[in-house]
């Protein structure tokens, strides 16, 4: 695919460089997902100092000792997900919103959900100033789910599990399928849980990754 085209503003080229640089160079090739990258202002999720980091491949600093997850493991959490556009996705972890708000260019709407009230505070200024009004944010332990909404086309979670959360597998749809990191002892890995059928589910693991710990009753106690 080219990415020619007319630059509008000087982080559009930045964008551009990220996305062939971190994204479609290792391998990523979803259109959707590629748009989506190519649209999102990132430099506006991390804090205004850090700005010029935001789109280099690393996952950067956000407050509170969280981090934006970087822009290669955007992509794969994005791809994985296989959204078509008119899904209704739960995302476990909101942090800084950077990956909700490429979710929510991807499918029909997020239920987005943060332990850390400051960064959902944040990430809900953010999310109405850029006018993504199909994302609906709530601050709480999401190792639960948000049973209200149930059951999800997909779920995306953006924090290490030690082990698969029972009620978010409780709360996907037939055939639908989670993107969660995975413990595995030595590192994390991501990994596509598929709701096969009744309470059976098909694991598939992909690529090593790296987040910070997913903290709750079915996650990680600190
Ligand atoms: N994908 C986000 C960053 C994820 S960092 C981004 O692009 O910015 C992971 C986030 O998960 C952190 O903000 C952390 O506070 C949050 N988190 C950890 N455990 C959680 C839980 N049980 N419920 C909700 N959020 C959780």
């Amino acid at each position: 695919m080219s990415l020619t085209r007319k630059i509008k503003d000087p982080t559009d080229a930045k964008r551009r460089r990220m996305v062939e640089d971190y994204v479609m160079a290792k391998g990523v090739d979803d259109k959707r997902v590629i748009e989506a990258m190519l649209k999102v202002p990132r430099h506006l999720f991390v804090e205004p100092a850090l700005a010029e980091l935001a789109y280099n491949d690393h996952a950067t600093p956000i407050g509170s000792s969280q981090t934006i997850t970087q822009p290669y493991t955007v992509a794969i959490l994005a791809q994985e997900a296989e959204l078509k556009g008119d899904e209704c996705v739960l995302e476990v972890g909101t942090g800084s919103g950077y990956t909700t708000s490429i979710l929510a260019l991807l499918c029909q709407r997020v239920y987005t959900i943060e332990r850390i009230n400051s960064l959902s505070n944040k990430a809900r200024k953010i999310f109405n100033k850029l006018g993504y009004n199909n994302i609906v944010c709530f601050t709480g332990d999401g190792t639960i789910g948000i049973a209200k909404h149930a059951p999800y086309d997909a779920i995306v979670v953006t924090a290490g599990a030690p082990k698969v959360p029972i009620p978010l597998a409780k709360q996907l749809k037939p055939q639908a399928r989670m993107v969660i990191p995975l413990d595995n002892g030595t590192g994390q890995i991501m990994t596509v849980v598929t709701r096969t059928k009744g309470m059976h589910f098909k694991v598939d693991k992909k690529a090593d990754c790296s987040f910070v710990p997913l903290i709750g009753k079915h996650g990680w106690s600190k």
